[in-house]
């Protein structure tokens, strides 16, 4: 014989929640774009733009090549950021260190 009731669960509390409105959308900020908000308006790169394209060589006397991975005030940018990998991002600092000597690229700017 079963006795009915003995290890009745009532289901009865809704979880938690349900305070104030049950809508999760926050003002201001809505999610579901790509880019999770890491992206530093950089251009994320899956691979590193010198891998990508062979033909495209690091050189030290490329100015407008090197201005691409310095910062405003003549920083070199990391490579999580510039997306280079491990050997490209080092010819590249490297071709910035000799541009650096050629005067090609400045050290560092003042700030205003
Ligand atoms: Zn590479």
């Amino acid at each position: 014989m079963a006795r009915p009731g003995e290890g009745g669960r009532s289901f009865g509390g809704g979880g938690f929640g349900g305070g104030r409105g049950g809508n999760r959308e926050d003002r201001g900020e809505r999610g579901g774009d790509e880019g999770g908000g890491r992206g530093r308006g950089f251009g994320r790169r899956k691979v590193c733009r010198f891998c990508a394209d062979k033909t495209l060589k690091v050189d030290y006397k490329d100015q407008g090549q090197l201005k691409y991975f310095l910062t405003e005030r003549g920083k070199i940018i990391p490579r999580r950021i510039s997306g280079n990998c491990a050997l490209h991002q080092r010819q590249v600092a490297t071709a910035i260190k000799r541009a650096r000597m050629l005067a090609i690229v400045p050290y560092t700017v003042a700030s205003t």
